[in-house]
């Protein structure tokens, strides 16, 4: 897949191409980060991109002439939608990421300053994404927010593409507690089930677990939730004190 970035700081981008499984996909080709300076895109001697908001009012805003001649040539030669991120955007969740990954490409708008002039973001703009509901600096972390979470679903990308399905948000519920070497840490055992190799009492115990941590973190998750009968049969028993359920929970 294939990520045109917008954005004043490119070098923030080296953070993902050098450092994990983002840099394992660029390494293998599978994702593809280029960046676009919109300073490249200002005419006047100083490469100006800011400047006062009219009618007054604290700080600077990006000016949409360099802005708009940097995505007309990104849309020159790129597809995809132009997205920006923005915190009136819409707020991004798994679901959000999973439509992204089956683009094979999409170009991201950084904002910087008090934001961008708004005809730009009526003319060139696709989308507006948000992160959460804060306000950041500017739109590059969420824009490596998005490359991350959609690299992991992009298939031969993580080691086993199970580990992306099992993660929380995948399907419905949260994703069960994990444990590794050693079986005792600080007086704190591995719950007996993982270690009796019973495979299917196993899946057992992590789907109760799975449907216990929902249950009790992000009840809202089963609300409408489309659980298939083994899950409501766990979810009863939960809710009757006969379950197995995860020790922490
Ligand atoms: N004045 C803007 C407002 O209140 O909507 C906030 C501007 S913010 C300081 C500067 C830039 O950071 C934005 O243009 C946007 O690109 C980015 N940004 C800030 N918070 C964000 C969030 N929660 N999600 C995505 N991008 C965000």
């Amino acid at each position: 897949m294939k990520f045109n970035v917008v954005t004043i700081f490119p070098e923030m981008f080296d953070a993902l191409i050098d450092f994990g499984i983002t840099n394992q996909a660029v390494l293998k080709q599978q994702l593809d980060i280029q960046c676009w300076n919109p300073r490249d895109f200002a005419l006047d001697r100083h490469r100006s991109i800011d400047d006062r908001p009219y009618g007054g009012g604290p700080g600077m805003l990006m000016k949409p002439e360099p802005l708009a001649r940097c995505l007309d040539e990104v849309k020159r030669v790129a597809a995809g939608p132009v997205v920006y991120l923005s915190p009136q955007g819409k707020r991004l969740d798994q679901s959000g990421v999973r439509s992204f990954s089956k683009l094979p490409e999409m170009t991201l708008l950084c904002g910087r300053y008090e934001g961008i002039d708004e005809r730009l973001i009526q003319t060139r703009v696709d989308e507006e994404v948000s992160i959460g509901d804060y306000i950041l600096a500017g739109g590059e972390l969420g824009a490596m927010v998005i490359i991350e979470a959609v690299v992991r679903l992009i298939p031969g990308v993580l080691g086993n593409d199970l580990s992306a399905e099992q993660d929380s948000f995948s399907g419905q519920l949260l994703d069960c507690p994990h444990y590794t070497r050693p079986e005792v840490f600080e007086s704190l055992n591995v719950p007996s089930v993982l270690l009796s190799g019973y495979h299917e009492r196993i899946r057992r115990w992590r789907l109760d677990a799975s449907i216990a941590r929902t249950k009790n973190r992000r009840p809202e998750f089963l609300v409408d939730s489309n659980l298939d009968n083994e899950q409501i049969s766990l979810l009863k028993s939960l809710e009757l004190g006969t379950n197995v359920e995860c020790e922490d929970e």
